[in-house]
């Protein structure tokens, strides 16, 4: 294969590596630009439905995830006033029968470095650390960049696989900045040994109530525990001190159950983020140049499928390039049609989850304890399958 059938990948997070194992795969030549001094993620826990591993078993890295991963047995979720679990989804071997695969917790350095491990393993792909792309030109045949050290590099098409706030979208779609939902997010890592919190240390655990939300669960097998806490606030895109931090999560969660305190107590101060998501659009390429992942549809986290998303898109794209043959325009179409309805089914769903079932207060919390108070696992498994099933690749390449 000459270079100049090369693909050039813009940001090598979780869709940007799964797109380049899924080109080499198919035997092209890959350049993974990423504008960090160091391809590795930042350090936090992250959540697979078992949609996930349909792409991770192509790729051929199933059993490297699930050795870095835990496996729980349920997600719970809690009312975050009284304590009561509300909904449980079990997530052992019934769930395992129904969707094939399990639901996973891992952190998010260890399924990187499992991707990075393959890529580096794969000739194919070219890894570019400390290239953060500030330009681009589409020259019709062949598309070009300009990194802000003043390097140049060029490539039969682009992936822009540069996540929430990507430079490509902002060009190729032009919708500004993201939808701000008004929340801003915290979250810590901690050793089990210091959770002093009674609260189940093996489940995924969601506490949701009015303006608020805390999600927490084991990582590397038991030893570490992730702890996300989300909440309304008028300074959700403000910088503040430690102290006025404190002084947020205390009033934000006064009312909420005792247990929650403690695990309040325990989030780091220096991390904290606004939370926004995009509108689906239809069209995410324009020209040699394609979106996807975040760039092209992030959702809320209310379903934790941002990433899921990243890593279909990622294979798929794969599969439409290699099925057109050099037609870009066909490729990208076909991805575009292929993707359009399930990702934005993601983010529309996250969306009115996080607006009518994580956040509720009042009259609609009410309602919605009462809601699923008849949801057993026979409902709950059927709700999920649009999602968990998987995406079907078959008709990606026509075979
Ligand atoms: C609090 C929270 C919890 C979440 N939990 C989950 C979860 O449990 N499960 C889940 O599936 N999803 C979750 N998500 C969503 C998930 O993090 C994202 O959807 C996912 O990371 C998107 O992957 P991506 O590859 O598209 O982009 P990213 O992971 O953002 O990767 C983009 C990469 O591009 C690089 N880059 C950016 N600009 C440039 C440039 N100009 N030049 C070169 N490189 C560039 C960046 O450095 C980065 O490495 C969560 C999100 C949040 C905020």
């Amino acid at each position: 294969m000459s270079t100049d059938d090369q693909i050039l990948i813009v940001g090598g997070g979780l869709g940007g590596l799964t797109a380049a194992l899924g080109l080499a795969r198919r035997g092209r030549s890959v350049r993974v630009l990423e504008g960090a001094p160091e391809f590795g993620a930042i350090g936090y826990g992250i959540q697979f439905g078992p949609n996930v591993f349909h792409a991770f078993d192509r790729l051929g890295i199933s059993d490297q995830v699930l050795a870095v991963a835990d496996t729980p047995p349920a997600l719970l979720m809690l009312d975050v006033l009284t304590g009561k679990v509300l909904v449980r989804i079990p997530t052992g071997a019934s769930f395992r029968a129904r969707f094939k695969y399990p639901y996973i917790i891992v952190h998010r350095i260890d399924l990187h470095n499992v991707l990075l491990d393959a890529c580096r393993r794969n000739g194919a792909i070219e890894l570019v650390p400390d290239a953060m792309v500030k330009s681009f030109e589409d020259g019709g045949d062949r598309v070009a960049v300009t990194t802000a050290d003043g390097r140049s590099f060029s490539g039969a098409a682009l992936i822009a696989a540069d996540g929430f706030r990507s430079l490509f979208r902002a060009a190729l779609i032009g919708d500004g900045e993201p939808r701000w939902t008004g929340y801003a997010a915290m979250r810590t890592i901690l050793p089990m040994a210091e959770l002093e919190a009674d609260v189940p240390r093996d489940c995924v655990v969601l506490w949701g109530g009015p303006g608020c939300h805390i999600v927490h669960y084991p990582l590397r097998h038991g030893s570490e525990f992730n702890l996300v806490a989300v909440f309304r606030t008028s300074t959700y895109a403000e910088k503040g001190d430690a102290a006025s931090y404190r002084a947020e999560l205390k009033e934000t969660y006064r009312d909420a159950h005792p247990t929650t305190h403690a695990l309040i107590a325990m989030i780091d101060l220096q991390w904290r983020r606004p939370i926004g998501d995009r509108a689906p659009v239809r069209h995410w390429h324009k020209g040699r140049i394609v979106l996807l992942g975040d760039a092209a549809h992030a959702p809320l986290q209310s379903l934790a499928q941002g990433a899921g998303m990243a890593i279909e898109d990622g294979l798929c794209l794969a599969e439409t390039i290699h099925a057109a043959n050099g037609d870009y325009g066909q490729a990208f179409r076909r991805f575009e049609q292929l993707r359009l309805v399930r990702t934005a089914r993601v983010q529309l769903e996250s969306r009115a989850m996080w607006d009518f079932f994580y956040h509720v207060g009042g009259i609609e919390r009410d309602v919605r304890n009462a809601t699923v108070a008849g949801w057993d696992e026979a409902y709950l498994f059927d709700c999920l399958s649009w999602l968990y099933d998987g995406f079907e690749l078959k008709s990606a390449n026509g075979r």
